[in-house]
C-alpha cells in the first residue's frame, strides 16, 4: 500500500483549484493526470521579467511589465494584423499587435482609455516600440506581481505558462516533507538539498542543478533499487526447473544451421532454465539477427519438460506473424499452438482458454491479452517477451509478481541501447547477446536524398518494382499525432497509386485487426508491390523480399527507430536499400546523425552515438530512455549518477537492512513516489 503522506500527490489533477473541463484537456495532452504528475512537469528554462514604468528603446528584446493605456485600432483589412496603438503614463507609444485574431477581441481586452497591465516581449520595429501576441493583458487589479525569474513549461495548446506556474505552486503545497532515503554521507558530499526543498528549487529556478540533480537522483535510485529488489526476491523464489530431453528440438528441421552465437544463446538459456530459480534473461539482438529461433527453441524446451510456454508480442500484426511462423517451423512436431490477441471472441476464444486450462496447448503466441485475468493456464512455466522495449519495466514486473509459481522470462529485443540505458532498464537481468548475423547478408546501403528529388525516388520505386521487387513507403510522424500521420500515409498512398494502381497498399495503426492482416497477407504473398505505412511496421515485420525501404522525413525519426525501420530490409540474400529523405534545411545535429546512418548498419553504435549527438540537457523522451521512463533524470544525468544510485541501493540492501531498517523504511517511500512499488510488492509476496 502506498504511504498515506504520498496521498495528497496522487489525487487527479481536477483536485487543484482551477482546473475544469478547460485546463482538463491541454493537461491531457501533457499527460498530466495527477498532482504528481503536475509536480514533475518541470520547466525547461526561465524568463526575467522586469516590471517598468515607462517604455524605453534600451529595454528592446526584454520582456516588460507595465501599464499601458489603449488609444486607437488599426485593425488589419482582411488578413493582416490588428494593431492597438497605446500610450504609457508618459505618453511614449507602442504597437500591439495581433495576428490572425478578431480585431472584435483585441478590443475587448484593450478597450479605448482604460489602463491595462501588459507584459510580453519588447521589440524595435523600424523606429517604433511594438509588442507581438502580449503574454498578457490583464485589468490593473488582477495583474501579477513581477518576479525576478519566471519558469517556462512545456506546453500544450490551451494553457499557458503562467498558469502552469499557478498549477505548479498548488502542488508544490501538497508535497509533504519525505523522511531522507539517500545515504547521509552521499547527500553531504553532494550538498544536496531535500525532497521537498529541491522540487520547489527547481519550480523557482530551472537552472539549480544542485536541485535538479538531487531530483533525477531520486528517480534513477528508485529505479535502480527496484530493480535489484526484483532480482533479489526472484533469486529466493522457486520455479519449476525445465529439463527438456531434445526430442522435440532434434526433430526440429532446420534449413539452416544455428549461427555460433545463436547456439551460445541457446545454451545459456538452457542452463537458466534447468534450475528451478526462475530465469531472468535479457538478449539483445540487432534487427534480422535471428531472436525469434531462439525463442522457439527456448519454448520446445519448455514443452519437453512437460509445461507450457507463452509468447508475448507487442503488435497484433507480430502475434500473428509469430503464430504464423512458429506453425510452419515446428509443422511436424506434436506440439500444439494458438494464438490469442484482443480481437479473438466468441468460440475460438473459448477454444483457446479451455486449451490452456486443460495443457492441451503448450505454446501460445499472443498480445497482452494473453495475461488477462481470464485467461488460466494449466503450467505456464516460461514467458518470453518479443520487443521487449515496447513494454515497461512495471509490466515485467508484474508478470512475475502475479504467478504463484515464478515463470521462467525470457525479454527480447533489437533495440540496440548504450550500455547505461541498458542497467538503468534492465538491471535486474542477465543478458546474452546475438552479437553475428546468419551468413549470407549483404549490409544494406543507406542514402540520404534531399525531399527536393523525390520524383526521382519515385522513378527508382517504379524501376525497383518492375524487376519484381517489393517495397516500404513508411511516413513520417507529424507533431506526434496519429491522426495526421494517418493523413501523410493516405496521401503518400494516393500519389503513388495514381502511377503504380493496385500494386500499392496501405497500412496503419487505426485500421481493424483483419483488415491489418489482409493487407499484411497480401504484401507477404507478393500481391502488393509497395506497402504505404505508418510507424506501425516498425517492429518484427518479416518480408524477405522487400529489398527497398523509403523513409519520409527521416530527420523527424530517433535513430534507434530510424535504425528498426531499416531492419525490415535486408533480410533476404539480395542488396536491400534504405533511401532516407530529408527536409531541405537540416541543423547540423540533424546532419550528422543521417550521416551516422548511412556509415554504419551498427545498432549498438548508433545507440552509443545517437546519446553523444543528443547532447546536454536534452530529456530523454520515454522512447529513447527506453522503458525504465524517466521524466526529471536527462540522458547526461543518468550517465552520470546511475553508477552512485546503483552503489547506494546495493548498499541499502547489503548494509541498511533493505527496505526494513529506517532509510528503507524512506527507500520505500520513493519506491512508491516513483511507481516503482511493483519491486515492493514483489518482496511482500515473495
Ligand atoms: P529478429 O532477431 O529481428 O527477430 P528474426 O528472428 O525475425 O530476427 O530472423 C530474421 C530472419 O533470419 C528470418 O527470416 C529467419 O528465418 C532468418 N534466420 C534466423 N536464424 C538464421 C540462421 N541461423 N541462418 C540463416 N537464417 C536465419
Ligand atoms: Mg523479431
Amino acid at each position: 500500500m502506498r504511504p498515506d503522506i504520498l496521498n495528497p500527490l496522487f489525487a487527479e489533477v481536477t483536485a487543484l483549484k482551477g482546473v475544469g473541463p478547460g485546463l482538463a484537456k491541454p493537461l491531457d495532452k501533457l499527460g498530466l493526470h495527477r498532482v504528481i504528475d503536475v509536480a514533475f512537469h518541470l520547466p525547461t528554462g526561465f524568463v526575467d521579467r522586469v516590471a517598468r514604468e515607462e517604455l524605453d528603446m534600451a529595454d528592446a528584446g526584454r520582456i516588460i511589465a507595465i501599464t499601458l493605456t489603449a488609444r486607437d485600432y488599426r485593425s488589419g483589412n482582411g488578413r493582416g494584423p490588428t494593431r492597438v496603438h497605446a500610450t504609457d503614463a508618459h505618453g511614449n507609444y507602442i504597437s500591439l499587435i495581433y495576428f490572425g485574431g478578431h480585431p472584435g477581441w483585441a478590443k475587448k481586452l484593450l478597450p479605448i482609455g482604460e489602463p491595462r497591465r501588459v507584459s510580453g516581449r519588447l521589440e524595435i520595429y523600424g523606429q517604433e516600440l511594438q509588442m507581438v501576441h502580449p503574454d498578457y493583458v490583464l485589468p490593473l487589479e488582477e495583474a501579477p506581481d513581477v518576479g525576478e525569474r519566471e519558469a517556462i513549461y512545456p506546453l500544450s495548446e490551451g494553457i499557458t505558462s503562467r498558469r502552469m506556474g499557478q498549477l505548479a505552486a498548488q502542488a508544490l503545497e501538497r508535497a509533504p516533507e519525505l523522511p531522507e532515503w539517500i545515504e547521509p554521507g552521499l547527500l553531504a558530499k553532494q550538498g544536496w538539498p531535500g525532497w521537498r526543498e529541491a522540487l520547489v528549487r527547481v519550480h523557482a529556478d530551472p537552472s539549480d542543478m544542485k536541485a535538479r540533480a538531487r531530483l533525477a537522483y531520486d528517480e534513477i535510485f528508485a529505479n535502480q533499487l527496484a530493480l535489484m529488489l526484483v532480482r533479489q526476491s526472484s533469486r529466493a523464489r522457486r520455479g519449476r526447473a525445465l529439463a527438456g530431453d531434445g526430442r522435440l528440438r532434434d526433430a526440429l528441421q532446420l534449413p539452416y544451421q544455428l549461427t555460433g552465437a545463436q547456439a551460445r544463446t541457446v545454451r545459456e538459456i538452457e542452463g537458466d532454465l534447468a534450475q528451478a530459480q526462475p530465469m531472468l534473461r535479457l538478449l539483445q539482438g540487432d534487427v534480422g539477427s535471428g531472436k525469434t529461433l531462439v525463442a522457439a527453441l527456448a519454448l520446445l524446451t519448455a514443452v519437453e519438460a512437460g509445461a507450457q510456454g507463452a509468447l508475448l508480442a507487442p503488435t497484433e500484426i507480430l502475434a500473428r506473424q509469430h503464430y504464423d511462423t512458429l506453425r510452419r517451423q515446428l509443422g511436424g512436431l506434436p506440439v500444439e499452438i494458438a494464438v490469442l490477441t484482443g480481437r479473438d471472441k466468441g468460440r475460438v476464444r473459448e477454444a483457446t482458454l479451455m486449451g490452456l486450462a486443460s495443457g492441451a496447448i503448450h505454446i501460445l503466441i499472443g498480445t497482452h491479452a494473453i495475461f488477462q485475468e481470464a485467461v488460466n493456464y494449466k503450467d505456464l512455466a516460461l514467458v518470453v517477451v518479443d520487443e521487449q522495449h515496447r513494454f515497461g519495466v512495471a509490466q515485467r514486473m508484474m508478470l512475475q509478481a502475479k504467478a504463484e509459481r515464478p515463470p521462467h522470462l525470457l525479454a527480447m529485443t533489437a533495440t540496440p541501447i548504450p550500455r547505461t540505458l541498458t542497467l538503468a532498464n534492465y538491471g535486474e537481468m542477465d543478458v546474452s547477446q546475438l552479437d553475428e548475423m546468419p551468413p549470407g547478408r549483404q549490409p544494406i546501403e543507406t542514402r540520404v536524398i534531399s525531399e527536393d528529388r523525390l520524383s526521382e525516388v519515385v522513378d527508382a520505386l517504379g524501376r525497383h518494382l518492375s524487376d519484381g521487387g517489393q517495397a516500404y513507403w513508411v511516413c513520417p510522424l507529424v507533431e506526434e499525432s496519429e491522426k495526421s500521420d494517418l493523413a501523410a500515409a493516405e496521401a503518400r498512398a494516393e500519389t503513388l497509386r495514381a502511377r503504380f494502381g493496385d500494386r500499392v497498399g496501405l497500412i496503419h495503426g487505426r485500421m481493424k485487426g483483419p483488415e491489418k492482416d489482409a493487407v499484411m497477407n497480401a504484401f507477404a504473398n507478393g500481391q502488393i508491390g509497395v506497402l504505404v505505412a505508418t510507424t506501425v511496421i516498425e517492429v518484427g515485420v518479416d518480408v524477405p523480399n522487400a529489398t527497398l525501404i523509403v523513409i519520409e522525413h527521416a530527420d523527424r525519426f530517433g535513430l534507434a527507430q530510424l535504425h528498426q525501420l531499416r531492419g525490415r530490409v535486408g533480410r533476404g540474400s539480395g542488396r536491400s536499400i534504405c533511401l532516407l529523405i530529408r527536409g531541405n534545411q537540416l541543423g547540423e545535429t540533424s546532419r550528422a546523425r543521417l550521416a551516422l546512418m548511412r556509415e554504419t548498419n551498427d545498432g549498438f553504435r548508433i545507440a552509443e552515438e545517437d546519446l553523444r549527438l543528443r547532447g546536454a540537457g536534452e530529456l530523454l523522451g520515454t522512447r529513447q530512455s527506453g522503458e525504465a521512463g524517466f521524466r526529471l533524470a536527462t540522458a547526461e544525468m543518468l550517465v552520470d549518477l546511475l553508477p552512485v544510485a546503483t552503489d547506494d541501493a546495493r548498499l541499502l540492501i547489503d548494509r541498511d537492512g533493505g527496505l526494513h531498517g529506517p532509510r528503507g523504511q524512506a527507500a520505500r517511500t520513493a519506491l512508491y513516489l516513483f511507481e516503482r512499488d511493483a519491486g515492493v510488492a514483489l518482496l511482500r509476496s515473495g
